[in-house]
């Protein structure tokens, strides 16, 4: 073994130490302490019913059954709109972009996507996904404000 993967380990070990650690010591880190570091680099937290929604809104296969009929809406959006199966499949898993994800939403309603829903064959929960990027986005924007003023 060499030393720089004994290094590794060390650190390893010392990280789970502390992670076990901290909840009997009351000294674990909280939601304070994940904005603190996280809020610059436009993460938001995660709250308990949204991680356990998470799975499901990530099902998206790429078939591109989503996307047809869709040409006329992605043409008038002038680039802010890139088809539904952008937004399942690519613009909905970057929250620091969600700004933008937000923005292509806004081209799509929630009866067109109640409407591609039926048609997904991943049964890809499209308005959920949609409330989900809006919601985080909005938080986003919050977080921003609060640390600018
Ligand atoms: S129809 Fe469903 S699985 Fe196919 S690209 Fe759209 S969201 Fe993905």
């Amino acid at each position: 073994m060499t030393v720089g993967r004994i290094h590794a380990l060390l650190i390893l070990a010392w990280a789970l130490l502390r992670t076990l650690v901290a909840p009997i010591m009351g000294t674990r880190r909280g939601l304070a302490a994940f904005r603190a570091s996280y809020a610059k680099d436009r993460l938001p937290a995660v709250g308990a019913a949204e991680r356990e929604d998470l799975a499901s809104l990530s099902g998206c296969i790429a078939c591109g059954l989503c996307d047809d009929g869709e040409g006329a809406r992605i043409a008038r959006s002038g680039g802010a709109y890139g088809g539904v199966m952008d937004l399942m499949l690519a613009s909905s898993r970057s929250m620091p972009d969600y700004d933008a994800a937000a923005r292509s939403f806004e081209a799509v309603g929630d009866d067109r996507l109640a409407e591609l829903e039926a048609r997904c064959p991943a049964r890809v929960p499209m308005r959920k996904v949609k409330l989900f990027v809006l919601t985080k986005a909005s938080e986003l924007r919050d977080d921003g404000a609060q640390r600018a003023s």
